[in-house]
């Protein structure tokens, strides 16, 4: 199973700017058509997206660029490419690399990346709901303008402490 995305080119992939330690730029997934699970990242500096604003990128996200090298549960990118593979409703090609995790560690999954996507204010918690199939929280990312941000929908799981810990030792696992 491989959950990754490739690593920021560390520079724009627009104008070819080198980023410089902690500068904000935006990342975003465009899915290959017929090639399962591939994603190609594209990583964009802040004048270019501005001019040019999301294009076909079918998700986007802030990061920030770090010479650093993060542990999994501390890296924003790789909670991201997390995310995005087993959130309900994920592109079939994104998450055909999570398919073969049953439906309820996936669901587990894409809660623990997003409870640290909110904890690194990635993400903003919106509202949630009761529905028969549990708590459904609505989740937002950030960005100065309406067209920056993306909202999603995502299953509140609840688990025990040991349970939260055993998630997060397997996501450390696949990074
Ligand atoms: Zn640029």
């Amino acid at each position: 199973m491989d959950f990754k995305i490739s690593r920021s080119s560390r520079q724009c992939s627009v104008c070819s700017h080198r980023f410089e330690d902690g500068e904000k730029f935006h990342v975003g997934l465009i899915t290959r058509p017929r090639e399962e699970g591939v994603f190609d990242r594209v990583d964009i500096c802040r004048p270019c997206w501005d001019r040019q604003g999301p294009g076909n990128v079918v998700a986007h996200w802030v990061s920030q660029f770090s010479r650093e090298k993060k542990h999994a549960i501390y890296d924003p990118d790789f909670l991201w490419s997390v995310f995005h593979k087993c959130r309900p409703g994920a592109e079939t090609e994104a998450a055909a690399s999570a398919r073969e995790l049953s439906a309820v560690d996936r669901a587990r999954f894409a809660y623990v990346a997003a409870l640290g996507l909110v904890r690194m204010k990635q993400l903003k918690s919106k509202e949630s709901r009761r529905t028969r199939k549990g708590e459904i929280m609505t989740l937002e990312t950030l960005g100065r303008r309406e067209k920056d941000r993306q909202r999603f929908e995502i299953l509140s799981v609840s688990m025990t402490d040991d349970e939260m810990q055993a998630i997060q030792d397997r996501l450390s696992e696949l990074a």
